[in-house]
């Protein structure tokens, strides 16, 4: 599978970027994780809007998801252009309000998901658990030809992480605070964290994502690094890989 790093700032987008959103391509289908404000502008850098198969949300925090209501839009719009013939399937926490809202029309069909489940989708085994956060918020484990990609979500300091993330080829996990800082942040990792559960967890790889817009971000790895002694990258956008 080839991963395709779409955003990657927490709570907000600077200019020209996104906040989390991460592009999935696997035997031709195209899988969206997470789609946050400025998401939908930059995937089309990469794909047609109308070539996305199915959106995975981690939690309805709107720097996960809020582009997802322009989405729905884009793809009633290329229905009716008839330059998409298949709905987008739109996976998300069952158990919320916000699940209504994910289902539009006959163009976009809404599936649940809880912690604990493991789907199939478009041929790739998604493994879900909670994480710690002050809102509903699933980690993810993604698996295709033996290969592994994990996903922290949102989250502060759970060993679900370290679970989800056992043995992963690339393990992409939130990194919003220095060990160093002041800022203290309920629901978030710090750099000092992210090294620990990626060390535990026996990760191959390490991408440093949703990050912060103060501090120098090469720090975490620093801090990452105190406890880890892995590759760890911090995401950017366009930043792609094959696992
Ligand atoms: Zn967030
Ligand atoms: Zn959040």
């Amino acid at each position: 599978m080839k991963l395709t790093v779409i955003g990657y700032w927490g709570a907000y987008p600077e200019v020209n970027e996104a906040t989390s959103g991460y592009l999935l391509e696997h035997n031709e289908k195209k899988v969206l994780i997470d789609c946050g404000s400025g998401v939908l502008s930059k995937l089309q850098d990469y794909i047609k809007l109308e070539e996305l198969d199915a959106v995975v949300i981690s939690h309805y925090h709107a720097d996960h998801f809020a582009d997802l209501y322009c989405l729905q839009y884009a793809t009633i719009i290329s229905r009716h252009l008839e330059t998409r013939v298949k709905p987008l399937k739109i996976f998300g926490l069952g158990n919320d309000q916000k699940f209504e809202t994910l289902e539009y029309g006959s163009s976009c069909i809404a599936y649940p998901l809880n912690s604990g489940d493991t789907l199939e989708i478009e041929g790739l085994k998604f493994t879900f658990l909670d994480t710690e956060h002050p809102i509903p918020c699933v980690a993810m484990r993604i698996e295709a030809n033996g290969r592994v990609l994990s996903y922290s979500g949102d989250s502060s300091w759970s060993e679900n992480l370290i679970k989800i993330a056992r043995s992963s080829n690339v393990f992409l996990c939130e990194c919003s605070l220095y060990s160093s800082g002041n800022a203290k942040v309920a629901g978030h990792l710090t750099g000092e964290e992210v090294g620990k559960i990626a060390s535990k967890a026996g990760v191959n790889q390490l991408i440093l994502t949703h990050l912060p817009h103060f501090g120098d971000r090469k720090e975490l790895i620093v801090e990452a690094q105190k406890h880890y002694n892995g590759k760890i990258t911090l995401a950017k956008g366009g930043l792609a890989i094959e696992i």
